[in-house]
């Protein structure tokens, strides 16, 4: 098993490709975003495929400079788990980032804190770079929990000592939805989240932002003070946006 060594240069980009894409469209994709030029080298890119792509990325990514990453991992390290998938799997597969705790595996598959904090730990174990997804509902919003939430969900973090890892503040309302969040109600949680983190000990761990980017409102919400690049879902599926998005990190975040 050889380890991928993850960059923690900020900022980030990380392409979400939930349950899309085969052989012929991801190899169109790659195509597409090969073509790219410019100040692309300046941001970290990570896709996300479906876990049966992996292998097939881990080919067409070499020398690309992009990295490869996983949507999720099994809160177990081997054995009888139907289904699973390992962390140490996910290295073997040249993926060296693991998205965590994504707020569809949370609703749609009843994702508990207890199983994302072995997730995050198992990632971790293996070098794997998680990226911890938080965020609140609607409804949690409009009842005032917000900060709450997603302080809460911030724990799962607390046993991680001297590993790296990401944090993407993606709130449930803004995903697939069409509509970002307001700039400023991310700037006020992004600087909660630096504030927990560093209550934590963790000065340095970036915040990216995920809910409907697209070209069109990238360059604004990357511009809010705490933001360090974005989680990308839909608009990842698309080679133009996709780098159109990463066209719009300021030089320099
Ligand atoms: C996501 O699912 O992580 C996401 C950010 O999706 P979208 O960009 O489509 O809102």
């Amino acid at each position: 098993m050889d380890t991928v060594t993850p960059s923690l240069q900020a900022p980030f980009v990380i392409a979400n490709w939930k349950m899309h894409g085969c052989y012929d469209t991801n190899r169109q994709l790659l195509d597409g975003l090969h073509l790219s030029s410019g100040r692309r080298s300046a941001v970290t890119v990570v896709l996300c495929p479906p876990f049966v792509y992996l292998s097939q990325l881990q080919e067409l990514l070499d020398g690309s400079g992009l990295a490869l990453g996983a949507q999720d991992l099994s809160d177990q390290p081997h054995g009888a788990y139907t289904g699973e998938v390992s962390a140490a799997m996910l290295v073997d597969c040249g993926c060296s980032y693991v998205i965590v705790g994504h707020s569809e595996r949370r609703i749609c598959y009843g994702e508990d804190d207890e199983s994302i904090r072995r997730k995050l730990n198992l990632a971790c174990t293996v070098g794997l770079c998680p990226v911890l997804c938080v965020g609140e509902t609607a409804e949690q919003r409009q009842q005032g929990q917000a900060y709450q939430v997603v302080g809460q969900q911030l724990k799962a973090l607390q046993e991680i000592v001297g590993a790296p890892y990401l944090v993407a503040y993606e709130p449930v309302w803004a995903i697939g939805s069409k509509q970002a969040c307001a700039a400023d109600r991310v700037a006020e949680m992004h600087g909660f989240i630096h504030r927990c983190l560093t209550q934590l000990g963790q000065t340095e761990v970036a915040v990216l932002y995920g809910g409907s980017i697209k070209p069109a409102n990238a360059a604004s919400i990357f511009a809010v003070a705490g933001v360090d690049g974005g989680l990308v879902g839909g608009a990842s599926l698309q080679a133009d946006d996709f780098l159109a998005i990463c066209d719009a990190l300021p030089a320099g975040a």
